[in-house]
């Protein structure tokens, strides 16, 4: 893409990683003293913006390349948000409510002074959820005297989430496999679908899918997966996984229902299917494996499912892979437009919401197509992931030209 130097430099480094430790009082009276992150990567296009996570992997390398993807993802479906990335070293499964509480508070009152509505807004991660969206913003406006929800998105909305959130990214994720479909003439009815994973994610991109006339002939959970090729009822199974109709609180894995036979998540990576969406965790498609892939279409719900290496043996089978920073993008989307709510203070209804999501997604997509058939009228024959890199590189590039360097 020709881009200049000092650029390209700029965005070779975070801007800000700030390290905290956060002692916490345990509920037998010891005090721990945890490690905590928050890496504001860049913010050229706006206010930082990306999620919070508690996991015992969580390190600075981590929060970092994370800040960097939420750079990019943000630039590419054109909202107006740097990218950020906070994480506290902890299991959480290890500490009780209480004790989570005390830590998000101690964490939030450590970044308080490098966030805020107009300089930082944290979101859910992995292992963070709307309790720990609720204590940062009750936290923050206890120590700012107002109430500021726009602080943090992610929140129940009784405090000032938005309708439509906890939907968002697998919303997102079926619009985006729909919409990729029809720039090559083809569509989503009767298409097999297999979907790793049957958490958050997938659970919502596959009853989108299902009811735009989509087949989900295979989901999974860290457990194994369940096949069916007739298609599986993907209402009926969430009942089954979650207990009823509420996604929340998984009770069983997807292994013990009855409607379909057992596979390993390894082949249904490898199933017989139109598109498959892996919508678990990383590195799942690798060189070991991506040659044996018969899906046509991978959409990537997960963050980073896919390895380098495999990357270029699919582009040279001629899979179309819809990139991760476009494809979960939803999420951040309607983070966005739950920032916007908190700000204005009117909050609209989950059809306006879903109408702003998709419009701004479909943008996005069509933007990659036209940058990917651009570098194809030069001769350059690129893969989605990189016209999306492209497209949102070029964004921030912009925006520096124009506004310069200070001082
Ligand atoms: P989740 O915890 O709700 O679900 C994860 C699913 O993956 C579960 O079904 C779990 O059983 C399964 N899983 C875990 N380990 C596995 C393994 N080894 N093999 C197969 N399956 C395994 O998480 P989620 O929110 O649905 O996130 C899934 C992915 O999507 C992650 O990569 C996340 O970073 C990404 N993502 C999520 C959002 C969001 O808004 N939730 C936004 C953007 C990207």
């Amino acid at each position: 893409m020709e881009l200049e130097d000092w650029i390209k430099n700029i965005l070779s480094y975070p801007e800000r990683t700030v390290k905290v430790h956060i002692p916490v009082k345990m509920d037998n009276g010891e005090v721990q003293v945890f490690v905590g992150y928050r890496c504001q990567y860049n913010a050229a296009l706006g206010p930082y913006k990306g999620g919070i996570r508690y996991s015992p992997e969580v390190d600075e390398d981590e929060v970092v390349a994370l800040a960097q993807w939420m750079t990019f993802k943000c630039a590419l479906v054109d909202i107006p948000f740097g990218g950020a990335k906070g994480g506290v070293r902890v299991d959480p499964k290890k500490l009780s409510k209480s004790e989570l509480e005390r830590l998000t508070r101690r964490f939030t009152y450590e970044i308080v002074p490098v966030i805020g509505p107009y300089i930082d807004i944290p979101a859910p991660d992995v292992y963070t959820n709307d309790d720990v969206m609720a204590w940062i913003m009750d936290t923050y406006s206890i120590i700012k005297g107002y109430n500021e929800p726009a602080v943090v998105t992610g929140k129940p909305t009784y405090i000032g989430g938005s309708k439509g959130r906890k939907e968002a990214t697998g919303r997102g994720v079926a619009i985006s496999t729909r919409e990729v479909l029809k720039l090559y003439g083809e569509d989503i009815k009767g298409k097999t679908v297999a979907i790793q994973g049957f958490g958050n994610v997938a659970v919502f991109a596959a009853l989108i899918l299902q009811d735009w006339g989509a087949r989900i002939v295979a989901v999974s959970d860290s457990k194994g997966g369940i096949y069916n090729p007739d298609g599986l009822d993907v209402r009926d199974l969430i009942k089954h996984v979650y207990g009823s109709e509420e996604v929340n609180g998984k009770k069983k894995s997807v292994v013990s229902y009855a409607g379909g036979e057992q596979i390993s998540n390894e082949d249904l990576l490898l199933l017989d299917v139109d598109i498959l969406i892996p919508c678990a965790i990383e590195n799942q498609i690798t060189e070991e494996n991506a040659d044996k892939i018969k899906a046509r279409y991978i959409v990537e719900g997960a963050n980073g499912p896919t390895t380098f290496e495999a990357d270029e043996i699919l582009f040279k089978k001629g899979i179309i892979v819809v990139p991760d920073i476009l494809a979960n993008s939803g999420g951040v989307i309607v983070s966005y437009l739950e920032w916007v709510q908190d700000r204005m203070g009117y909050y609209w209804e989950e059809d306006e919401v879903n109408e702003k999501l998709e419009k701004k997604l479909i943008n996005a997509i069509k933007e990659v197509f036209h940058t990917l058939k651009e570098y194809e009228k030069k001769g350059k024959k690129i893969d989605w992931r990189t016209a999306a890199y492209i497209l949102s590189i070029e964004r921030i590039a912009k925006v520096y030209r124009k506004r310069g360097l200070f001082p």
